[in-house]
């Protein structure tokens, strides 16, 4: 067979990856998978992998660990990209690992010329992530122990931290801060300033590149370390499987491990393992100008899965085909796209983040993060591969100038193929290894839905309500469209009666790899949350949701009709709801008024419409308005819950609340601002924003 670019990339990773192993591992690792456990053996990860740390980075001759604390993927992606720097720039042997798979009582032992990277992203109100509870608890416990008798514990340890949050939660970064504070209480060392990112003002990729090189220069300082032309070494092999055919049943077509590939997918359905659940019901709620919402009835009666009101369902979603083919094209890939490739890591601390063999197809399709923002630094990557020097050039430029890259990419919120293909004005980019894109576009990752069904009416039912995501551009010739939403918008339509939807245009592998997806089914899980009802049904509860932020609300309300069909006594329920005009997008009009029916004078709802009378009027208008009331409840003890926007509508209701106090109790607006800072603590004030 000929040789193309491709296989040559592929030929010399594989050599240089040979050489490199037999030189005892010089590669930075990148540890991206959270199926690894399904088929870690494939990859090379041995059985009954270490826990020690200190072990595991000798065995691996590694200098620098980068420890993450992950829920969506974005801290395992920054501590990716901290390894690969690390290495191509300072030649540090660096390698990425998950903190739940680790012990830390042996962080003391740790030699002094060695770094630990902490990566550690805070969750809802101020929690680590699922991964990083173990290691946050025992971190900040009284006087935790280590292996040693150093004095101080941890005076050894030099440590790097970064943490990833949002400013519109209560307890900002909380995760970096504890972490810190608690690391450097037991003598260890932080080089450069502990970094923190923040989605709330949407700043996360530029604080985190602005974090990072004031630290590289201060750990090349400390460590001696030398700065070297970066040079790209790539993690993994990519191998042309010619003896496989794509319908060979090893091979895997987007399924994400090997039982949902042989049909026998079993529970335990987790992050790691979904259930491809049967919708047994969707519809518009509205459907307005390009404005849709969307009601999905998910049957969960096969699965062991369960929830409870007030949890979240995640939904695997898929890529549009068009989105797919645009990226297949740009990288050059569109004849090779049923290709059968096994992918490798190239050294053992490295995972491959989705099952092989596989296709390029399948890749793209249902692992790849492909629309999703940009970050400057792997355009900045990608120059080296640029079609011709006037490309390459564009690409250093918006590599490395902030605003450039804001008003040409983010602006019109540009992905990776779009922006590719406008700098080479659409010259293909054949040069470009597809490790590069394994290691640099994020894994898809599952959207989270607020259920809106309530686990007492309907415990194996769980219902979603999603506005599907389009939005027209200044300087964009299409709206941009959602991943998720309109991947459920098409499942919606192909269930009456579109054999073939395509929703403004996108069309998808809707029945999903070997048709496993056929009659209309979609992979979820369930994840708990603290957004819950008062355990007593008596205690009065104020509901805060606007527009889609009304979806866990209406499981609540749901769930207190049904205790008043059951002859439970329910208390006050009261619910804020807010949209554009009464005529358009009010959710759930008529279920009101039969919860109404039930509940009387214990439910209420007060409205708020935007686009209706000259005056803009939003809930946090309407809360003020009752606030005689709100105080009353809340002197009963009433549970407050807010759910939906973030950035602003739940952010002003916080301070709405403050002044209802400060007013109706007569105190100091301190004071005020004290007791709704005691209710979230005692979670008698809850949020559920995105
Ligand atoms: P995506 O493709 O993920 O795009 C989402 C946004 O990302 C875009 O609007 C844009 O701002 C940005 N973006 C994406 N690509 C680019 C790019 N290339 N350049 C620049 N910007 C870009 N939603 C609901 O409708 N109902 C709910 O009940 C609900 N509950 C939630 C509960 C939780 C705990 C969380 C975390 C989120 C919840 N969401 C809910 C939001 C939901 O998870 C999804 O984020 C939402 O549906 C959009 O998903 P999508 O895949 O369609 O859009």
């Amino acid at each position: 067979a000929e040789l193309d670019t491709l296989d040559i990339i592929v030929l010399a990773a594989i050599l240089v990856g040979t050489v490199a192993y037999l030189t005892k591992g010089k590669y930075w690792a990148v540890t991206k998978d959270p199926y690894a456990t399904s088929f870690a053996g494939a990859n090379g990860a041995k059985a009954g992998k270490t826990r020690n740390i200190v072990e595991k980075m000798e065995e691996e001759g590694k200098n620098c660990i980068i420890l993450y604390g992950s829920q969506t993927g974005t801290a395992e992606d920054y501590a990716s990209r901290l390894a690969k720097e690390g290495k191509s720039r300072f030649g540090l042997e660096t390698m990425v690992a998950d903190l739940e798979d680790y012990d830390y009582d042996n962080l003391d032992a740790v030699p002094s010329d060695k770094v630990v990277m902490f990566v550690l992203a805070t969750y809802g109100e101020g929690e680590p992530t699922d991964n990083a509870v173990d290691f946050y608890e025992f971190i900040t416990s009284e006087g935790p122990s280590f292996s040693l008798d150093n004095d101080p514990a941890l005076g050894n340890l030099n440590f790097v931290a970064f943490g990833l949050g949002n400013n519109t939660y209560e307890h900002y970064n909380s995760m970096v801060r504890n972490v810190n504070k608690a690391l450097e209480k037991l003598g260890a060392h932080r080089i450069g300033d502990a970094g923190e990112g923040d989605d709330g003002a949407g700043t996360m990729e530029e604080d985190f590149l602005a974090w990072k090189d004031p630290m590289w220069t201060a750990l090349a300082e400390k460590m001696g370390l030398e700065e070297r032309e970066a040079v790209y070494d790539p993690i993994f092999s990519i191998v042309d499987r010619e003896d496989l055919d794509r319908d060979a049943p090893e091979v895997y077509l987007g399924e994400p491990n090997k039982m949902h590939r042989d049909g026998t997918p079993k529970g335990p359905f987790n992050a790691h393992n979904p259930y491809i659940a049967p919708i047994s019901k969707s519809h518009e709620l509205f459907n307005v100008k390009d404005r849709n919402c969307l009601h999905m009835e998910i049957d969960i009666s096969g699965s062991n899965l369960s929830y409870q009101t007030g949890d979240h369902v995640a939904v695997w979603p898929t890529n549009a085909g068009e989105e797919v083919d645009r990226f297949l094209d740009i990288f050059d890939l569109t004849t090779k796209r049923n290709h059968v490739i096994s992918v490798k890591a190239l050294e053992p601390t490295a995972k491959v983040p989705f099952p092989t063999p596989t296709t390029f197809d399948a890749v793209v399709r249902y692992h790849m993060e492909i629309c999703s923002p940009v970050s400057r630094q792997f355009i900045a990557s990608l120059a080296a591969f640029a079609p011709d020097e006037q490309s390459k050039a564009e690409m250093t430029k918006l590599g490395s100038d902030k605003d450039y890259f804001h008003s040409k990419v983010n602006v019109h919120c540009l992905n990776i193929t779009r922006i590719l293909a406008t700098v080479s004005k659409g010259k293909k980019w054949t040069n470009v290894p597809f490790s590069l894109l394994i290691e640099s576009v994020t894994k898809l990752q599952p959207r989270y839905y607020s259920i809106s069904s309530s686990s007492l009416e309907q415990p194996k039912m769980i219902s979603i309500t999603a506005v599907v995501e389009s939005q027209s551009l200044p300087g964009r010739e299409d709206p941009f469209k959602g991943v998720s939403t309109n991947y459920l918008l098409a499942l919606k339509e192909k269930q009456n009666g579109d054999p073939n939807p395509t929703p403004f245009g996108l069309s998808y592998e809707i029945t999903g790899p070997r048709n496993r997806f056929d009659g209309i089914h979609v992979p979820v899980h369930v994840r708990h949350s603290n957004f819950k009802l008062p355990s007593d049904p008596t205690k009065p509860v104020i509901m805060v949701g606007p527009g889609t932020g009304v979806a866990p609300f209406r499981g609540f309300v749901r769930e207190r009709r049904k205790m008043a069909e059951n002859g439970k006594d329910v208390g006050k329920t009261i619910l804020f709801f807010g949209c554009r005009k009464s005529a358009e997008d009010f959710l759930y009009e008529k279920e009101w008024e039969e919860a109404k029916q039930v509940l009387g004078d214990k439910f209420e709802i007060v409205l708020a419409f935007s686009r209706e009378g000259s005056k803009k009027v939003y809930v946090q208008n309407r809360l003020k308005e009752r606030a005689k009331e709100v105080n009353e409840l809340l002197q009963q003890k009433a549970y407050f819950y807010v759910c939906g926007d973030a950035a602003n509508m739940a952010r002003e209701v916080n301070s709405v609340l403050g002044q209802i106090l400060c007013e109706e109790r007569g105190i100091p607006e301190a004071k005020a601002e004290d007791i709704v800072k005691q209710m979230r603590a005692a979670n008698q004030y809850q949020e559920d924003v995105w």
